[in-house]
């Protein structure tokens, strides 16, 4: 049997097509993945039927050259697969690999929402994570992914992690977001003092309460420098005692980070009233839920930040 490129040139020759059009059609012709693909078929095809066919077999070599080269195709992100269609060869695009990888990267970030966090924690994670000072908080990191990945329906006491500044208190949060995201698991980062800023800003406003419905019932939230908010009564009882207060209830994990221990963020909210007054009872309320929803975890360290820039 001839060789199908051989033949096929012979028939082109008949055509009367300009020289420099039937040479790139030849060298179509000549790719080895198309001559597979004809050989694969040749029950299927005519010599007519593959002349016919001539056009797509060009545009199917040269959008994988292009890409081979690393060229901008009219699809970028598609590999071209031969493909055979009511008796004539035809060109279909199909995700590549690169594509696919992508939109699984992004579907991940996707599930971690970020309000008013610092970019960086973005591609943090635990693999990368420095375990001096830390091993504790890091194990229990670890051991929170796999328990919640294998059971998301029970109740997972959460960590509340503390530590000083720059000690990687939020990358640490940001990696365990990112690990549970790879699971498939939605979480909301929320950096506490800013988030008390806007709700202040905003009372009186529809929008506020919504948010906070929103924010106490998403499914896994992290509360980033809690205690370095500018305390009112408002912002303790009114905005977190009600995202606590329904997360214990609901059993929905909640994590923390401070600068200060448990025992100075009692101490923090007892103080803070803006009547001046000492509201022990309300601290203590506060302090509860926050022990309930997740267990203490000291890390220290280097500050981080010095190191930067
Ligand atoms: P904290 O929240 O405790 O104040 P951060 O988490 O913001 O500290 O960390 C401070 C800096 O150090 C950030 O820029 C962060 O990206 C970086 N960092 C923290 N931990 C790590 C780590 N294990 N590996 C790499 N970079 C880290
Ligand atoms: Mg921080």
């Amino acid at each position: 049997m001839k060789d199908v490129g051989e033949q096929l040139a012979e028939r082109l020759k008949k055509l009367n097509w300009n020289k420099d059009y039937r040479q790139l059609i030849n060298d179509a012709f000549n790719d080895v993945e198309v001559k597979e693909f004809i050989k694969e078929n040749q029950g299927e095809l005519s010599q007519e039927d593959i002349a016919r066919s001539a056009s797509k077999v060009y545009e199917f070599v040269s959008v994988k050259n292009k890409i081979k080269r690393g060229e901008e195709t009219h699809a970028p992100g598609y590999d071209p697969q031969l493909t055979l269609n009511n008796h004539l060869i035809d060109v279909t695009y199909i995700p590549s690999e690169a594509l696919l990888l992508q939109k699984k990267q992004q579907a991940i970030h996707n599930r971690v929402r970020s309000i008013n966090m610092p970019k960086d924690i973005r591609d943090a994670e635990l693999a990368d994570y420095d375990l001096e000072g830390r091993e504790l908080a890091a194990q229990a990191a670890g051991r929170f992914i796999d328990e919640y990945s294998s059971a998301p329906k029970k109740f997972h006491r959460a960590m509340y992690l503390q530590g000083s500044f720059g000690v990687g208190k939020t990358y640490l949060l940001g990696a365990i977001a990112n690990g549970l995201a790879e699971e498939g698991f939605t979480s909301t980062l929320l950096h506490f003092p800013s988030f008390a800023v806007e709700m202040k800003n905003s009372i009186g406003n529809n929008g506020t309460m919504k948010m906070v419905d929103e924010v106490k019932r998403t499914p896994i939230l992290m509360l980033d420098d809690i205690g370095a908010d500018q305390l009112s009564s408002w912002i303790r009882d009114d905005i977190l005692g009600v995202i606590l207060q329904y997360r214990m209830q609901e059993e929905l994990p909640t994590f923390f980070s401070s600068n200060l221990d448990m025992v100075n963020l009692e101490k923090q909210y007892l103080t803070t009233n803006n009547r001046g007054e000492a509201e022990p009872l309300k601290a203590k309320r506060i302090m509860e839920r926050i022990r309930f929803l997740a267990k203490e975890f000291r890390i220290i360290g280097r500050n981080r930040r010095q190191f930067k820039n």
